[in-house]
């Protein structure tokens, strides 16, 4: 055999399943990356492919709970899942990540927690360790020079088949023709490889799962409605389950003092929303998402996240803002009304319009219990002037069917991270290569 084992993407899951392997001392390893090189790589160009792959540009918040950024806690138990997550974050400080960790356990976050229980919400406590978006560059390139003497890296270099000989892999062919022979191969294609590893899994008789899609607003508020919450963790992720039709909702990605933006997502618009470290406005920002799955005759959530935002689009030509007391009050924000709105918005392009001609009855009602809920929490957040934004979509891979050790049913093919469907940030992608390359090095020893 040319290689040993082939690892297909160089982002955070593929870079610790090599990391991994290089450890154990297995010889003969590959990296196989479309993108380019740490150095070459262009935020405008190549957000998500290259050295470092979406973790390159990212935020850098390592997320140190099973509960948040994957699903690994589905394969091991949660003790030795936390035991692996303070490994690939150790290994993140080693290489130049911040020491410090925010969101350790506190009496203030206990009391947080304890009000949420009263307001029927789990707040689901998080370490994060921020490494932020200059620094991530910085701890990428530390990774790469530790694998350099260990292990082959090949950058614009993309594989275009998984080759499967009896229910076996035995290499990968290049998108040059080129055949290359392997004993092993672990595919960490991430969400830009995600339609081709779909396309992999169906040639391949694979089983997979749709990933339920997170669909949602972004809610904007003044900052001082949520100081409490935001002061006392870095980041509350808040969960809900909605008094009519119990499906999950949750907050994500909460921005103290920050903006809405809007996100181009091929011909669709979303929005979003940062905080900056220079820039402080007098808002907080964050998500509520409706997680939504499908069973038959339709199963395919990606489509139905993409319509919904489509039809915000047609509607509202690009994101659309409503005060919360429109929306209750069965009609549409206009200018004046926006103009009068007690929350100044930080997203001027959005145009005012009536989210309720966009969101499905499930959702939209989902959406409002959760706002009632926080309002226990934290009195102002149910108020007229709280300002919606539409729509907010989380996108998922599909799910690879894997074993415990992350491999698949052809035997000694290995997905993991965000391509595979199996996790969704930095970290458990990050876990998710150890753990493929903890397998992979344990049958050497067999
Ligand atoms: C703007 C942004 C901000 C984010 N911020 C955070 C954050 O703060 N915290 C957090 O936890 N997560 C964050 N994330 C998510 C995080 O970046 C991903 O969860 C993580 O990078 C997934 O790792 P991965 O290795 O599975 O996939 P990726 O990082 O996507 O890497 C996959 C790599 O595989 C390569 N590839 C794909 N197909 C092929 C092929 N056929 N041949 C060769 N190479 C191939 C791709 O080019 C890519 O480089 C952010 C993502 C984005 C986009």
């Amino acid at each position: 055999m040319e290689y040993q084992v082939i690892i297909v993407g160089a982002g955070p899951a593929g870079i610790f399943a090599a990391l991994t392997l290089a450890q154990a001392g297995i010889d003969r390893v590959l990296v196989i990356e479309q993108g380019r090189d740490l150095c070459d790589r262009q935020r405008s160009e190549d957000m998500l492919c290259g050295w470092g792959g979406a973790g390159a540009f990212s935020d850098g918040k390592l997320t140190l709970s099973p509960e948040v950024g994957g699903s690994l806690g589905d394969f091991i138990d949660t003790k030795s899942l936390y035991a692996l997550l303070e490994r690939a974050d150790g290994i993140y400080v080693e290489h130049g990540a911040p020491d410090r960790m925010f969101g350790a356990m506190s009496p203030r976050i206990e009391d947080l927690a304890d009000r949420a229980r009263l307001a029927d919400l789990e707040l689901v406590p998080v370490r994060i360790r921020h490494i932020g978006t200059d620094n991530c560059r910085i701890v990428l390139d530390r990774l790469q020079k530790t694998l350099a003497d260990r292990v082959e890296i090949r950058p614009r270099c993309q594989v275009q088949t998984l080759l499967v000989e009896h229910g076996r892999i035995r290499g990968v062919k290049l998108a040059d023709g080129q055949i290359l022979d392997s004993r092993f191969v672990i595919a960490a294609p991430g969400r830009s490889g995600a339609s081709w590893m779909k396309g992999q899994a169906e040639a391949l008789g694979l089983k997979t799962r749709a990933s339920p899609v997170d669909i949602g607003v972004r809610v904007e508020l003044p900052a001082v409605i949520l100081k409490d919450i935001t002061d006392t963790s870095y980041e509350s992720k808040l969960i809900y389950y909605s008094k009519t039709f119990d499906d999950k909702v949750r907050t994500f990605c909460m921005n103290p003092y920050g903006e809405v933006v809007t996100e181009k997502n091929g011909e669709i618009t979303t929005v979003n929303g940062h905080s900056y470290a220079e820039r402080k406005s007098a808002n907080t920002n964050f998500a509520i998402l409706v997680s939504s799955a499908f069973t038959e005759p339709f199963d395919d959530p990606i489509a139905y996240g993409l319509y919904i935002a489509r039809l915000a689009n047609l509607l509202g030509k690009g994101a659309i803002i409503q005060r919360l007391g429109d929306l209750l009050a069965g009609r549409r924000s206009n200018h004046a009304r926006i103009a009068r709105c007690l929350t100044r918005p930080t997203l001027a392009e959005a145009i005012p319009g009536d989210l309720s001609f966009v969101f499905p009855y499930r959702l939209l009602l989902s959406i409002i219990e959760m706002l009632q809920a926080l309002e226990k929490l934290a009195p102002g957040v149910y108020s007229r002037h709280t300002l919606l934004y539409g729509v907010e979509v989380k996108f998922y891979s599909n799910r690879i069917h894997v074993s415990r050790e992350m491999e698949t049913e052809v035997a000694n093919l290995f997905a993991i991270g965000d391509g595979a469907g199996i996790t969704r940030g930095l970290l458990q992608a990050s876990v998710s290569g150890i753990m493929a390359g903890e397998a992979v090095a344990s049958r050497f020893r067999q």
